[in-house]
């Protein structure tokens, strides 16, 4: 016994000399705008046996890319986003819960975006220069950190809306836009003067693409494989932030791929969504490749998710149609509003790579304990060795155990999504345990009965029961467990018509 604890101290040892010895890892963060659990060929959802299932969505989504990336490496089939984009960017950026940094909704780049009975002081400024963040961390450590694509970190004018002041080195095309005017180099992704009238939306920087017929998303990924050059010429490791703008309306059909949709019974902007979803797949792709030409795949952590539920224009946004199985779809609380895709690899396996020893990731697995998208900053910061700021609070969990195919037993099973705005669901937060979701309705208008949710999600994944009445002492546990995170993370509330806070009920 004493003999075999000794030989693995030593292999441990072997391992972190190895580590302290090699290039330090690069990590890319590919992150997909509006993309839902189901917009794709890779299938996520499992059956009893946690099996991969597919479903019709799956045959109807082209994505070969994220196949290969599902092949090499693990996806999770329970992984939660907030409904909209502002609350998760700034979630990856800092590793907090949206409860804690204040960017409970999107951020309008125009002004504060609270809604009728939003909370007056959530954080509509989003993040600022100086703030603690992912690529800030990173750079001090020293990473070539480089943006290419959406930023929306802040609105207009202000500090968060450069990424440059955020903790990155590079910036390409990212602005205080939600999304693009258009995808289009024809239209100058929006800075065309036929637009001058109303110069919104309109991205950045990608001048020489003008006047072609470069889609958005392949620009982007021509930028972005051209900073990759750069970083790896350089010999700096780097952290690439890929946020692709697609695939967010507007669905421009993406000329490409239209072929492959045109013949279906689905509408135009169903084949539009498609043809964007391939675009944004070909990208991935393509920088997999690049990873490879340059000699660092084996060195290169790709992390792959969306950044809230689909808004696949596929039929009633409460029902089971954008995201079917699922239920609802991006800015609601049923599940197709907080489930995302998320897969980690390495670009290229390699077990003999010292990093990889380090992080071993299954192949083709699939992880079906709960992840966030506050998880990714204490796992790439631990991943590189990189120091959290100690006066820094984060609500995320390493994934590092979770990543090699483990539970890991020490993680919080709960998932907090408070949306105390107006939106496709308006005042309410959900709050999501292993088998059970609460969302809970501030009914700030006070009309009528506040309609709260009970489900039992191992019982009815596709939430159609709704058990508020049937199981009072869950709904009751649900929301006093509820109420102690939203303390502990220092929510806001909604108001009343008189500006008091409404404060969720135990009853
Ligand atoms: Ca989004």
């Amino acid at each position: 016994m004493m003999m075999k604890k000794w030989i693995w101290s030593l292999i441990a040892l072997v391992a972190a000399v190895a580590v302290a010895r090699a290039e330090p890892p690069n990590v890319i963060v590919f992150l997909v705008d509006d993309m839902g659990l189901m917009d794709t060929s890779v299938p996520f959802l499992t059956d009893e046996d946690g099996q991969p299932k597919r479903y019709p969505l799956n045959d109807w989504y082209r994505t070969p890319s994220m196949e290969r990336l599902a092949k090499q490496g693990i996806r999770f089939n329970n992984f939660c986003a907030q409904s909209v984009c502002s609350p998760t960017r700034a979630s990856i950026m800092t590793g907090q819960n949206a409860t804690r940094h204040g960017t409970t909704t999107w951020i309008q780049p125009g002004g504060n975006n609270k809604g009728k009975n939003g909370p007056p002081e959530w954080n509509w400024t989003g993040l600022k220069k100086g703030d603690t963040t992912l690529p800030g961390v990173l750079h001090k450590n020293g990473y070539t950190t480089i943006h290419v694509g959406k930023a929306h970190f802040g609105p207009t004018g202000s500090e968060g809306s450069n990424p440059l002041n955020l903790g990155f080195d590079v910036n390409v095309a990212g602005a205080e836009w939600g999304r693009p005017k258009s995808y289009y180099g024809e239209d100058h992704y929006g800075n065309h003067p036929k637009y001058k009238k109303h110069r919104t939306h309109n991205i950045p920087g990608l001048e020489k693409y003008h006047d072609t017929d470069t889609f958005l998303t392949e620009a982007l990924t021509l930028e972005a494989n051209a900073q990759l050059a750069v970083a790896v010429k350089e010999k700096k490791p780097f952290y690439l932030y890929m946020a692709h703008y697609a695939v967010h309306a507007p669905f421009n059909s993406d000329p490409r791929f239209a072929d492959h949709y045109k013949d279906s019974d689905k509408g135009k902007n169903a084949q539009a969504f498609a043809t964007l979803i391939e675009g944004m797949d070909k990208s991935l792709g393509d920088i997999l490749d690049q990873l490879e030409k340059l000699g660092v795949a084996e060195n290169t952590l790709v992390i792959f998710l969306g950044d809230n539920g689909s808004d696949a224009p596929l039929g009633p946004k409460y029902d089971h149609t954008s995201v079917a199985p699922l239920r609802g779809k991006k800015g609601t609380s049923f599940e197709g509003g907080m489930r995302v895709p998320f897969i980690a690899a390495w670009a290229k396996p390699d077990p003999k790579n010292p990093w990889q020893k380090k992080l071993p990731i299954p192949l083709n697995a699939i992880q079906e304990q709960l992840g966030t998208v506050m998880d990714l900053y204490p796992t790439i910061l631990d991943l590189v060795g990189a120091k959290n700021p100690a006066d820094h609070v984060v609500d995320g969990y390493d994934l590092a155990l979770q990543l090699s195919g483990k539970t890991n037993p020490d993680r919080s099973e709960a998932f907090l999504m408070h949306f105390p705005h107006e939106h496709r669901s308006s005042y309410c937060t959900s709050y999501r345990t292993q088998d059970w979701k609460l969302v809970y309705d501030y009914n700030p208008g006070g009309k009528g009965v506040a309609k709260h949710e009970l489900y039992n999600l191992k019982a009815d994944p596709f939430e159609n029961d709704n058990l508020v009445s049937k199981s009072p002492e869950k709904f009751d546990q649900m929301i006093a467990a509820m109420v102690r995170q939203l303390k502990a993370e220092n929510a806001l509330y909604p108001v009343d018509g008189d500006g008091e806070e409404l404060l969720p009920k135990i009853h």
